[in-house]
């Protein structure tokens, strides 16, 4: 049988002496979409930098298509968006996509930076200025873009849809939903609920460090016997 795409076990994790996570289990099937949601402060940022290695555990383990996070190699198969890039100032929106694809050996492709900003409705125009003059969805819209083309197994996004119009959510969803169809995994960080409904097979909720429940969205509802994913995720933190 395949390993996970991902896989808590046990994870632990304390600032100081506040601790932060706590028994964290979960896995992350290969080809699947799974939505993190929790309140602010819950720990989720503090897993993801755990399960790329920017801190240290405390406890437990994680592993990354079977091997341990620890290892650089387990890094090679995704990409990593967080919630707020900020792409060196002084670069252009080209030299950021180049810089970043020749950290990954990869030859940058014209036709392919041009159709995927296109699908992100990011104007190629763009990409001849410095990103210090792009907004905050023009600055995602680049990050997202270069997660495309680096074209890797599991994608890891924060909060993806932060400052996007509704034209370019919308565009971003079809393109989720193409790499679902091709047989990505996604972990994505999400407050939004309706989002979480709509592209992920399963979720979890992260409450004060721990997994308050783990499954589908339609099996949330149930277990909190909610007409709605919100009213089922506000049962399940009261
Ligand atoms: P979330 O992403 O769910 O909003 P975080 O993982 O950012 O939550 O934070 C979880 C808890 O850990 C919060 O109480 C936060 O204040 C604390 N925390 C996060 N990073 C640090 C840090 N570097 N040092 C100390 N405490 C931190």
């Amino acid at each position: 049988m395949s390993s996970p795409a991902i896989r808590f076990k046990n994870v632990a994790k304390r600032y100081g002496t506040t601790q932060v996570l706590s028994d964290v289990d979960l896995e992350v099937c290969q080809g699947e979409f799974f939505g993190l949601v929790g309140m602010n402060g819950a720990g989720k940022t503090t897993l993801v930098k755990c399960l790329l290695d920017f801190c240290a555990l405390d406890g437990g383990s994680i592993e990354i298509f079977g091997v341990s996070q620890r290892l650089t190699q387990a890094r090679r198969p995704l990409v990593f968006l967080p919630e707020r890039l900020i792409p060196p100032y002084y670069l252009t929106g080209r030299d950021f996509l180049n810089y970043l694809l020749k950290l990954q050996s990869l030859p940058y492709r014209p036709d392919a930076v041009k159709s995927t900003l296109e699908a992100l409705d990011l104007d190629m125009a763009a990409l001849t200025r410095p990103v210090r003059s792009y907004s905050k969805g023009m600055t995602q819209k680049l990050g997202l873009a270069a997660c495309f083309l680096a074209d890797k197994e599991l994608l890891v996004f924060d909060e993806p849809m932060s400052g996007l119009d509704p034209k370019a959510r919308a565009l971003l969803k079809a393109r989720l939903l193409s790499l679902r169809s091709a047989g990505r995994t996604l972990f994505v960080i999400s407050h939004a609920l309706a989002d979480v409904e709509e592209i992920c097979d399963r979720m979890a909720i992260l409450h004060q460090g721990k997994i308050r429940f783990a499954g589908s969205p339609a099996d949330c509802c149930r277990q909190f016997d909610a007409a709605t994913l919100e009213q089922a995720y506000l049962e399940c933190i009261r």
